[in-house]
C-alpha cells in the first residue's frame, strides 16, 4: 500500500525535536519514502490520510516487556512457576497461552507501541510470535525477543519466565538453547526483586554467582548476542558490569565505581519506574503489599530513579521500558513511564519522547530501521491529537497506528478502570 499523511504536525523523534508544520509523509510499502512540503503533488496510487492537524510521531519503543502478563492487580502473590507448569502440561492450555501472548502484543501495538523488547517470556513463544508478526500473519509490534531468561534455583522468575541453571555448564547450555531458538538477546536474572525479598532492605540480593554471569556473557558474546540483566542492587549492578553485561535492567543506588564501570563497558541502563511505583507509593490496602514489600518497593524505586539521574548526568545511555506484566502495569500504559521519567529525573518532555523512540531504537541496535520519522526508515508511526511536548499524557489516546506501513485506524484498547483510577493519582511529581 501507498499512503500520504497530510495536514499534520511532525515530531521526528530526534533529541531536539520541534513541531514541524506543513509537512507530508509519503509511505510506500513498509517504508517512509519521503517527507516533503505540504504543497508537494500526490502522485497516483497514494491513499491520502488527512491528519486533521494532529501530531505525527514515531511509534513508541518499549524496551522491557514480559508478554505473559496483563498487569491485573493481585490480591496476593501467585505461584507463577506452578501456573506455568500447569499451562504447558497439556496442548489445549499451551495453545491458549500462545493466543494470550499474541493478544497482549497486539494491545501494545494498539496503544502506540510499534516495537517491543521482550526480556523474559514463556518457552519460545516470543520468537515464534515475532516471526508471525514479521511475516504479516498477525497484527503486533516488531519484537526483539529474549524468550526465557536465565536464572538460578530460588532466583528471580525461576520456573516462570526464566529457567534456573544449577551449574555454569547448564547456564552456558541455556545460552546455546536460546541461540537455537534464534533469540535477539540473552536475558539473565542476577539479583532478586521486590517480591523475592523476605526482609527489609534486601530487594536486590545477589542470586547468581559472578562466575556464572561471566560464563553466560562470554558465551552470548561469542555467539553474537548482547546481554540484558535484571539487577536491583548496587552490588548486583557492579557484578553485572564487571562480568560483561551490556544492559542493566532497572538499576540501583549509584556509586562512583558503578558509573566508571558503565562507561568502561559502554553499557546502558534500562530505566523502569513503573513497576516499583505502586509498591512504593500506593496505600497498602490498595497495593495489597506487605509492610516489607512496601519498604523494599521504596528502596527499589529510589534506586532506579537515582541510577537514571546519575546515568543522565554522566552521559551513560538510558533506555526506557515499563516492565509490563508486573501488577498494575498493563500492556497499554507505556506512556506512563515517559511521564514518570520526566517527573522523577527532571528531563524535558522532548527528551523523554526521544528516549522512548530514537534513543531506544539505537540502544536496541535497530536505530537504522526505526525510531524516528526519516526517509528510508520503516513507517512506524502514531497520531495523537495534542502536542506531547506540552503534555506527555497526550500519548494516552492514540488515534492512528502504522507499523511497517500497515495501517490501524482508530485503534482501541480496553482499559481497566481501577488501574486508571489509582495510577492517575501519580501523574504529577
Ligand atoms: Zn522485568
Amino acid at each position: 500500500m501507498k499512503y500520504v499523511i497530510r495536514n499534520g504536525i511532525l515530531l521526528d523523534g530526534t533529541r531536539d525535536m520541534q513541531p514541524q508544520h506543513g509537512r507530508s509523509v509519503f509511505i510506500n510499502g513498509e517504508k517512509i519514502e519521503r517527507i516533503t512540503d505540504q504543497t508537494a503533488e500526490v502522485p497516483k496510487g497514494y491513499k491520502v490520510i488527512d491528519a486533521q492537524g494532529m501530531y505525527i510521531l514515531p511509534g513508541l519503543i518499549n524496551m522491557h516487556v514480559h508478554l505473559a502478563g496483563n498487569g491485573k492487580p493481585q490480591k496476593k502473590q501467585r505461584d507463577n512457576a506452578k501456573l506455568v507448569r500447569l499451562l504447558f502440561s497439556n496442548p489445549v492450555s499451551a495453545k491458549a497461552a500462545e493466543v494470550m501472548v499474541a493478544g497482549y502484543a497486539k494491545i501494545e501495538l494498539m496503544s502506540g507501541v510499534t516495537t517491543i523488547r521482550t526480556v523474559g517470556g514463556l518457552k519460545d513463544l516470543d520468537t515464534r510470535l515475532r516471526d508471525e508478526i514479521a511475516a504479516g500473519k498477525k497484527a503486533g509490534p516488531r519484537i526483539l525477543a529474549a524468550n526465557e531468561g536465565i536464572s538460578v534455583p530460588g532466583g528471580h522468575m525461576a520456573g516462570s519466565v526464566a529457567i534456573a541453571a544449577t551449574s555454569i555448564e547448564e547456564a552456558v547450555d541455556l545460552v546455546r538453547k536460546a541461540d537455537r531458538q534464534h533469540v535477539d538477546l540473552i536475558k539473565l536474572m542476577i539479583t532478586g526483586g521486590v517480591l523475592d525479598a523476605k526482609e527489609k532492605g534486601v530487594p536486590g540480593e545477589m542470586k547468581m554467582p559472578p562466575e556464572m554471569i561471566r560464563a553466560i556473557c562470554d558465551e552470548a558474546h561469542r555467539l553474537g548476542y548482547r546481554t540484558a540483566a535484571h539487577t536491583e542492587s548496587t552490588e548486583g549492578v557492579i557484578q553485572a558490569l564487571r562480568n560483561g553485561v551490556d544492559s542493566i535492567e532497572h538499576g540501583a543506588a549509584p556509586t562512583e565505581e558503578m558509573i566508571r564501570l558503565f562507561k568502561e563497558r559502554k553499557a546502558f541502563l534500562t530505566t523502569t519506574l513503573s513497576p516499583a511505583l505502586p509498591y512504593a507509593m500506593f496505600p497498602r490496602e490498595v497495593s495489597n503489599a506487605s509492610e516489607v514489600e512496601q519498604f523494599n518497593g521504596q528502596v527499589v524505586f529510589d534506586g532506579i530513579r537515582d541510577c537514571a539521574k546519575a546515568a543522565i548526568e554522566n552521559d551513560i545511555p538510558v533506555a526506557l521500558g515499563n516492565d509490563v506484566g508486573c501488577p498494575w502495569i498493563t500492556q497499554y500504559d507505556f506512556w506512563r513511564e515517559l511521564v514518570y521519567f520526566k517527573n522523577y529525573t527532571g528531563v524535558s518532555n522532548a527528551y523523554a519522547l526521544y528516549t522512548a523512540t530514537l534513543n531506544n531504537a539505537v540502544l536496541a541496535g535497530i536505530g537504522d530501521i526505526t525510531g524516528s520519522l526519516e526517509e528510508g526508515k520503516c513507517a512506524d508511526l502514531i497520531l495523537v491529537e495534542e502536542n506531547p511536548l506540552e503534555d506527555l499524557q497526550d500519548l494516552r489516546n492514540v488515534r492512528l497506528v502504522m507499523a511497517r506501513g500497515r495501517l490501524y485506524d482508530k485503534p482501541t484498547v480496553r482499559r481497566k478502570k481501577i488501574v486508571d483510577e489509582e495510577l492517575d493519582k501519580y501523574l504529577q511529581a
